[in-house]
């Protein structure tokens, strides 16, 4: 009898994480369990539709369950569909690596205006990711509040011409969309000095390939660190570059006070470096972090755990990825992690043959399986329009449907 282990979440952190496991004990069971029914979780609905290179990983993961048997189990959402306490005594050990897919709302006064969007909310929709709501009109000087790649990946996104986006997977609405858009201005706000930016200088280096750009900032201070040094010399290089018609600010060091405007927003008022000022705004989309969606009590859970040890969380229960650290770090950045979440594991199981697994899934009504994902992205990839290299399917249910054809010719 082989150990049979749970993951909530097939993001790129339980896939890692899964890979992992399999590598060290080939003979176990590893279930990848997610709300959704497609899996690899913010790489195809977080990650920007012009990066295919960073979402091309998902071969990667794809290998896990083609050549090394992890199983997938999708359109289960642990806390809503099956209770934590059922997916735990059903395995052996049970690894948390749901993510965090909420904004951090913005406390300040004027941070519930309904043109204040959250950056999750919006990169959600560029993704159509079949939860979120319309994109909505951003107004002509939009305002992004952050300073970290997210922020730089909206920024980006938002200035790009329609041609920009050949060979990437946005989708005809998301396209539409930005190309009806009627910006101006963005506005780009950082709480902490240029040098202290979160954003990774490639990132900034990136932007200097945008056609529709004219980019101004205040010359940023010097720094003998250094990473600060790359990320400076990434912002000098940009500072000026471009004479498109999108004209974009970079602003650091700048505390927000409060979002102006009664029923509308109107602008961010802002401490500066000796005073306040209003940046004149007509949508503000904050880029200021994630966190859970509370249908695991993660608060609860980590708290609990603290300090932690390798993600251990209690007996037989593990975190992994933004679940376990909270919204930072990359995609290759969990696979480090993954190694000694794997050997923490495998170290302490006890395997109790009594344990019932995947069979828990067996009565619930469209759990989508890997098949199912072939079947998807099957169709995605034949269906999709010129200049893309997919279409994916928007919604839920038709998500299941087309599953539910596995293994067939479309
Ligand atoms: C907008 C954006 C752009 C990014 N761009 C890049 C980039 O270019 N390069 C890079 O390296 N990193 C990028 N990142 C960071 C990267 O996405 C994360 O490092 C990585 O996705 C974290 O992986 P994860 O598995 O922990 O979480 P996620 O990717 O969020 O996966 C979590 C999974 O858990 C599932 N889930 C959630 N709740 C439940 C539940 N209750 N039951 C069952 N399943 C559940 C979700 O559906 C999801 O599939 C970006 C992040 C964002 C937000």
């Amino acid at each position: 009898m082989s150990g049979q282990i749970a993951i909530v979440g097939a993001g790129p952190s339980g896939c890692y994480l899964a890979q992992a496991l399999l590598k060290l004990a080939p003979d176990l069971k590893v279930d990848l369990i997610d709300a959704l029914p497609v899996p690899f979780g913010l790489t195809r609905y977080g990650v920007a539709a012009d990066h295919q290179g960073t979402k091309a990983v998902t071969r990667q993961f794809a290998r896990t369950f083609e050549r090394q048997g992890a199983r997938f189990f999708g359109n289960v959402r642990v806390g809503r569909d099956l209770s934590l306490a059922q997916i735990s005594s059903a395995y052996d050990a049970t690894v948390l690596a749901a993510g965090l897919s909420s904004d951090r709302p913005l406390d300040i006064p004027g941070g519930d205006l309904p043109q204040v969007y959250g950056s999750a909310r919006l990169t959600r929709a560029l993704n159509e990711h079949p939860d979120a709501v319309t994109l909505p009109d951003l107004g002509a000087h939009p305002v992004i509040l952050g300073n970290g790649n997210v922020a730089v990946d909206l920024l980006r996104i938002l200035c790009k011409n329609p041609a920009e986006f050949d060979g990437s997977d946005l989708g005809p609405g998301p396209t539409a969309w930005l190309a009806a858009n009627n910006i101006e201005t963005i506005t780009i706000v950082g709480r902490s000095p240029a040098a202290k930016a979160k954003f990774d200088p490639v990132m900034v280096r990136e932007l200097r390939k945008l056609e529709n750009i004219h980019v101004t900032m205040d010359e940023p201070e010097s720094s003998s660190a250094p990473e600060e040094q790359k990320k400076l010399q990434a912002l000098h290089d940009l500072n000026g570059h471009g004479t498109g018609s999108v004209r974009v600010n970079f602003r650091f060091g700048i505390q927000p006070l409060a979002v102006e405007g009664d029923s509308r927003v109107t602008g961010l008022r802002v401490a500066a470096v000796e005073s306040e000022e209003i940046i004149g705004a007509t949508s503000l989309i904050t880029a200021i972090g994630f966190m859970s969606d509370g249908d695991l009590n993660r608060d609860t859970l980590i708290t609990k755990a603290a300090p932690q040890q390798g993600g251990k969380l209690d007996e037989r229960l593990y975190s992994a990825g933004w679940f376990r650290h909270g919204p930072r770090g990359t995609i290759p950045q969990s696979r480090a992690d993954a190694q000694d979440t794997a050997a923490l594991i495998l170290s302490e199981l006890t395997i109790d043959p009594a344990r019932m697994g995947a069979t828990i899934f067996a009565e619930l009504p469209d759990c989508t399986d890997y098949l199912g994902w072939q079947q998807i992205d099957r169709v995605e990839q034949g269906q999709s329009l010129p200049g893309r290299c997919r279409q994916k399917i928007t919604s839920t249910k038709k998500l299941i449907n087309v599953a539910k054809q596995r293994g067939q010719n479309l």
